[in-house]
């Protein structure tokens, strides 16, 4: 790969997809194996009595929020150190090698180095995450139509990771031939992977992701360098103390949100220009409503497991199968599916110019979250006497939020990319992954919300309690879609030329 790209010459690519998507595209993936591969044996691997942290199972539930808490948090730190020292390049980097390192830690010996892995992991992936998906932004000139697509097809890239890695790490984990060291082994293996994919092909970048201090010597530089590179260093122990006790989680939580918020005013101010400033709040108010959306959505991790596990049959269609493996893979499989080709309707959209645009796309996010709600919410028709209802109308829900999570999730990505100033991008994707962390964080308050409070409840009672539940957040999800929709005039002010 020898040629040496200007950014004119990247953005004025032909066809549907810039070639750089592919190579983000397999990069990313690497890193959501990873991830997901961590993600998924995490709780297991905690509560295990014998092999494992030996937690009960409420505590392995509050430390497993906290880590995916503190995970989505760090990328809006790492988010402002790309942008203002290290560029999203070397920012990336450094995310894989700590990422590398902690999943290689935590191989070497579960039982004793689990938490000191895991403070690394959570620091790799802040450096890691919003990087990756800012460089896909810079891939397109301001205004070309093609951006929804290649971030949807990004987004197929990010579950294909998922859906392996959350296999693969389970299996391995779980199999009494292997154990939680090669969980974590493979997991650290494939950022490898990722990392050499990167190596190998980030020269077609050109100059996107790199230092925004290229102007300074290199010695000032460095040292800058250094300085974040130390500074991530040393906010280990905290890291590390914070997740050991899950009640310095919510005060952590209480402080960054605001942090975050004041730190977007001051940025917002500083921008000067009327006009950028607009475009910023209008990104804000997106960054917001994703909140609501992650909470209701991620009941997959937490109240749906638990009704799948308990108050369903296990037929689908004509086959036999656990209903937590379909509350684990479907989604997964439907974005993998249906994520690319909902990136060429939106194309074939745009050429007939009657594509919505991103806040319409939002609110009709919300109308399909609300609709599956009202689906997972109607298995209670479908039980019977024991309480145990159909796997059929519990999947087809999954197939309704999964058109939600495209309408919003990878059009979120793209939006950042589109409103955001370009020494702010990664502080405003940070700040998207952030709203995330609150969406998780709310999603365990909701979950435990609607679990009934005695263990031994009949599956009746139960199932009365999920879909109760269910009801609300539907109707709660209408509340938020039509409000969306309501307020697009004002949000497409704000957004004035971008769509
Ligand atoms: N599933 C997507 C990912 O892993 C979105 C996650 C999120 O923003 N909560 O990138």
């Amino acid at each position: 790969m020898s040629e040496n790209l200007t950014l004119e010459q990247i953005q004025n690519f032909e066809g549907k997809y810039p070639k750089q998507l592919w190579y983000l595209f397999l990069v990313e993936m690497w890193e959501r194996f990873c991830f997901y591969g961590m993600r998924g044996v995490l709780t297991i691997f905690m509560a295990d009595q014998i092999l494992g942290l030996s937690l009960s199972d409420k505590e392995a539930n509050l430390k497993y929020g906290a880590i995916q808490a503190f995970v989505y948090a760090f990328t809006f730190i790492g988010g402002i150190f790309a942008d203002k020292i290290l560029g999203f390049k070397k920012s990336l980097v450094f995310g894989a090698l700590v990422m590398i390192l902690g999943n290689f830690i935590i191989a070497f010996s579960p039982q004793e180095f689990f938490y000191f892995g895991i403070t690394l992991s959570i620091i790799g992936t802040g450096f890691f995450k919003p990087n990756i998906s800012s460089m896909v932004g810079d891939l397109y000139k301001e205004g070309d139509p093609r951006r929804d697509a290649g971030f949807g097809l990004f987004y197929s890239g990010i579950n294909i990771g998922a859906l392996l890695g959350g296999s693969v790490c389970v299996y391995l984990g779980t199999s009494p031939d292997y154990g939680w060291s090669y969980a974590f082994l493979s997991a650290g293996i494939v950022m490898v992977i990722g990392l050499i994919t990167f190596m190998i092909t980030k020269k077609s970048l050109g100059p996107i992701g790199d230092s925004p201090l290229s102007g300074l010597s290199s010695s000032k530089r460095n040292s800058k360098e250094i300085l974040v590179f130390l500074g991530s260093l040393l906010s280990i122990p905290l890291i590390f103390m914070m997740i050991k006790n899950t009640d310095y989680t919510d005060y952590f939580m209480y402080t960054i949100g605001p942090l975050a918020i004041f730190y977007f005013l001051y940025e917002t101010i500083k921008e000067k220009e009327l006009k950028a400033q607009k475009k910023l709040i209008a990104a804000f108010i997106f960054i917001l409503f994703s909140v609501v959306f992650w909470a209701f959505f991620e009941q997959s991790g937490g109240s749906l497991a638990l009704f799948a596990k308990d108050n369903l049959h296990h037929n689908l269609l004509f086959f036999e199968i656990n209903p937590n493996i379909v509350n684990n893979t479907s989604n997964s499989l439907f974005v993998i599916i249906f994520s690319p080709i909902l990136g060429l309707v939106w194309l074939a959209m745009a050429k007939k110019k009657i594509e919505p645009n991103t806040v319409i796309k939002f609110g009709l996010g919300f109308l399909f979250l609300a609709l599956a709600f009202y689906v997972f919410y109607y298995t209670k028709f479908f039980a019977d006497a024991n309480g145990v209802s159909s796997l059929n109308i519990f999947t087809l829900a999954y197939f309704v939020i999964t058109f939600g999570e495209l309408c919003l999730s990878p059009i979120g990505l793209s939006i950042m990319t589109k409103l955001s100033p370009k020494r702010l991008s990664g502080m405003m994707m940070g700040m998207w992954f952030l709203a995330s962390a609150y969406g998780q964080y709310a999603a365990g308050l909701l979950g435990a919300g609607m679990s009934s409070p005695d263990e031994n409840a009949s599956l009746i009672t139960k199932l009365q309690g999920y879909t109760d539940g269910y009801y609300q957040l539907a109707i709660y999800a209408l509340i938020a879609g039509l409000l969306l929709i309501l307020i697009s005039p004002l949000v497409k002010k704000l957004m004035q030329e971008v769509k």
